[in-house]
Formats: structure tokens, C-alpha cells, sequence
């Protein structure tokens, strides 16, 4: 039994056990996971379907059952319904199935494909499969750990780089551009973000890249993430400066770094995600800078940079052996200065396995 059909066989036990009596799965992380087939999201129906107690099958467009084919659902030998041009597809899976009281959906549909399955489907309740999915795929099998362990080499081989693009007198943007190129040279398909912060720009989470030239004795923060070929996606942050930094900034980053080993540290199964935001936070908090730190410790990562579990206070979710997920803290004071570290970890069976591994001192170039 391949990978994808032990997927589909999982998927269908839990919506049997939530009460979900279909699914369906449109083009995306979602329909990748379950199925191995990227295919390209367009305005014209593409699904997958899946019933707790009948066969899954494939809703696709006459025109690109061929590509359908060429993917893991041709190994797998999914029924494909095809429709033509003129077809409703809606319609033609509604006689497919027949009536049913309730149907849920992959949580990036576009809106208008919920609507047209709403008109079909009239009198069902029309639910968000976001929980039934993303209980399996926080869960990463062998196979997965092994890509994101590749992303992560990748990533690092790319900060190893950074250093040597980093000159007072460049732009945030050039400096950017070669990242850039690291990331695709060191095995990535995609860029998927360069952040690059640059004194002031430092203390901005999600700044990019701008054309601010970079100064003597300034911090700079350098956040890269890619997809590799397979689709499992790399995100790592280095904090680093050219020159002399502040004994007040330095102090801080040493508070970061040992609430980020805290936190690294506490990760095992049976804690709970929040657990792990607290166990940093508290720290900088005793230390003074529990102020600065703005934002969740982390997110969950696979075929998505962002996803489920999401390590924030409020989120009880108890950790499990497999969980993949973003240590990341940080300390912003705005328009001055900011930090950040962050590594990428797998929850072993007694602690934390992490995927990324370059120093995680202040580097001074
Ligand atoms: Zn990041
Ligand atoms: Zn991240």
C-alpha cells in the first residue's frame, strides 16, 4: 500500500469518527499530501472526494486527466470522474454521490467552488475540514522528517553563505538577490521569502527586502525560507552585524539565545504547544525584554511554511512524537533595533530533534 493510499485510508477513519459524511479536497498542500498530485489550481473543478464508507475518487476537467494520470493517482488507480467544458462538475458529483447532510472542505478552497457546492448540495451543512486534515498532517511520518532534514540542510548551507554577502555599502536588496540565488543553488525548486533587516528594519518581523544601504555597526537579521523539489519547505532565521553593537543590544541577544534553548529544551510529547511559548516568554520576561518579544514562538512546517500546529498561548493541543514546528523568538523595539532566532524542530520520542543547526550566536562579520 503506498504512502498516499495509508493517507486516504486515515483520512477516511477520521471523518468516520467526527461524523463528516465527505470531503472534498481541491488543489493545494491538502490535495498534495493525500494524493501526490500538484496539480495546478485553476477555476475549473478539480477534487478530490473521500466518503468514510465507499472508494475515494478524483472530480478532474476532461483536459487534464492526463496530467491527473501522470501523477500518484494513476499508481494508485483512483476512479477519475471527468466533465466536459459544458458539464457542471458540481452537478455531475452531487448524482455521483447522492444526498448527504453534511460535506467538509479543504480550508484554501476558493470561495466561489464552496458556493457552487453549496447550490448542489442543498439542505447539507457545509463544514471546514481544517481539523480532520491537519490532525493527520501535524503528525510527520519517516518520510517526511527526511525532507524536512533536507530542507533544513539546505537552509543552513545558505546561512553558512550569508556572511560573505553582508558589506557595509550594499543594499538590503542586493545583499537579498544573492540569498536569493544561494537558495535556489542549494537544491531549493522555490524562494519562498528573504527577509533581510538591516538596523532600524530589524525591529519589522515580516520586513523583506528594501533599498536601504546597509551600515558599519548595525544588526541585521536574516530570515530564508524555499521549497524543495518534493514540496517540504525550509524557514530559518540568523541574527547578524557588521561591526560594534550596543552592551545593551548584546545583553538582550543573549537573553534571546537562552530563552530559545529554553524553549528547544522543553519540546517532548505530552507538553502542550503553548508550553513552549510560555518557557521562552517567561524567561524574557524575568529579564526585562518580555515586552519586545511581539509575536508567536512558532508555527507548524511540511508542504507549508505556515501551518498546523500554531505554538501560541491559547493553543492546548498536546505535542506528539512527529509535530514539526518553528522555535522561533525574537525582541523588536521599534524603529531602533531587533533579533531573531530560529530553528526548525521534530518532536522525538524524548525531546526535540533539531533540523537546524548553523551557530546561533550574534555573528560579527
Ligand atoms: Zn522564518
Ligand atoms: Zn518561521
Amino acid at each position: 500500500m503506498s504512502k498516499y493510499s495509508q493517507r486516504l485510508t486515515r483520512l477516511q477513519s477520521e471523518i468516520r469518527s467526527q461524523g463528516v459524511e465527505a470531503i472534498f479536497i481541491s488543489p493545494g498542500p491538502d490535495l498534495r499530501y493525500f494524493t501526490g498530485y500538484d496539480a495546478v489550481p485553476l477555476e475549473r473543478l478539480t477534487a478530490l472526494v473521500v466518503q468514510a464508507d465507499k472508494d475515494p475518487f478524483v472530480v478532474s476537467p476532461y483536459l487534464e486527466k492526463s496530467a491527473a494520470i501522470a501523477s500518484p493517482i494513476g499508481e494508485m488507480g483512483l476512479e477519475i470522474l471527468t466533465w466536459q467544458e459544458t458539464d457542471s462538475p458540481y452537478v455531475k458529483l452531487q448524482k455521483a454521490i447522492g444526498n448527504v447532510t453534511n460535506y467538509a472542505v479543504d480550508g484554501r478552497m476558493w470561495a466561489e467552488k464552496l458556493i457552487n457546492f453549496q447550490t448542489v448540495f442543498t439542505g447539507a451543512s457545509s463544514i471546514s475540514g481544517t481539523e480532520v486534515i491537519s490532525s493527520l498532517r501535524m503528525i510527520k511520518d519517516a518520510d517526511e522528517i527526511e525532507s524536512l532534514r533536507a530542507a533544513g540542510k539546505a537552509i543552513d548551507f545558505v546561512h553558512e553563505q550569508v556572511p560573505n554577502f553582508l558589506k557595509a555599502g550594499r543594499s538590503e536588496r542586493e545583499i537579498g538577490a544573492d540569498i536569493a540565488n544561494a537558495i535556489l543553488e542549494a537544491g531549493h525548486k522555490t524562494v519562498d521569502f528573504v527577509i533581510v533587516g538591516s538596523g532600524p528594519n530589524s525591529a519589522s518581523p515580516h520586513h523583506e527586502v528594501s533599498d536601504r544601504i546597509v551600515q558599519n555597526n548595525e544588526m541585521i537579521v536574516v530570515d530564508l525560507g524555499g521549497t524543495m523539489p518534493d514540496g517540504y519547505c525550509s524557514d530559518s532565521t540568523r541574527t547578524y552585524a557588521i561591526g560594534q553593537m550596543s552592551d545593551e543590544y548584546l545583553h538582550r541577544f543573549e537573553i534571546l539565545h537562552t530563552a530559545q534553548q529554553l524553549a528547544t529544551a522543553s519540546v517532548k510529547p505530552g507538553v502542550t504547544c503553548e508550553s513552549i511559548d510560555a518557557v521562552a516568554r517567561n524567561y524574557m520576561n524575568e529579564h526585562g525584554i518580555g515586552d519586545l518579544f511581539i509575536h508567536r514562538i512558532g508555527h507548524g512546517i511540511g508542504l507549508e511554511t505556515h501551518e498546523h500546529p500554531y505554538m501560541v498561548s491559547g493553543n492546548t493541543n498536546v505535542v506528539k512524537e512527529g509535530y514539526a514546528f518553528s522555535i522561533e523568538p525574537g525582541f523588536y523595539q521599534d524603529g531602533k533595533s531587533g533579533a531573531r532566532i530560529e530553528d526548525i524542530v521534530v518532536c522525538g520520542s524524548d525531546g526535540a530533534i533539531v533540523l537546524n543547526n548553523r551557530p546561533r550566536e550574534l555573528f560579527v562579520v
